[in-house]
């Protein structure tokens, strides 16, 4: 049986009733201290939406990334979905990784032909020679 939790506007007393469909809605509730009417409905979040953060995190779930590192086309694959689901476009340099990991290169010799990576440069552009 649900049970609907109210607080009275009145006194502020918080209670939880326990009603069936049928009664939820045609039976009057009142505040079992000061029996008003004057009821509000406490509805309790079930779901909160989840943020863009917690979409990375789940899309880097250790457990998928398990075994990722011996099979360079899933890994690719999972990147190309990372991006996909951010709708970014993550560069040519990801989408070169991307390409290569799906043929299947390691990532060791994909790293050795993109010095760059893995540097975190910051997105300061190396042809500014800094
Ligand atoms: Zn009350």
């Amino acid at each position: 049986m649900p049970n609907y939790e109210y607080r009275c506007t009145d006194c502020k007393h918080i209670f939880e009733i326990f009603l069936t469909y049928q009664e939820y809605g045609t039976q009057t509730v009142n505040c079992p201290k000061c029996e008003s009417s004057q009821l509000k409905r406490i509805i309790k979040p079930v779901r909160v939406a989840r943020s863009e953060q917690d979409r990375l995190e789940s899309l880097a779930d250790p457990e998928q990334l398990a075994g990722l590192d011996d099979d360079p086309q899933a890994l690719g694959k999972m990147m190309r979905q990372m991006s996909q689901e951010l709708g970014e476009d993550m560069g040519p340099e990801f989408n070169e990784v991307v390409d290569r990991l799906e043929k299947g290169q390691s990532p060791e010799n994909i790293e050795k032909d993109l010095p760059d990576l893995g540097s975190d440069g910051g997105g300061l552009d190396p042809s500014l020679g800094l």
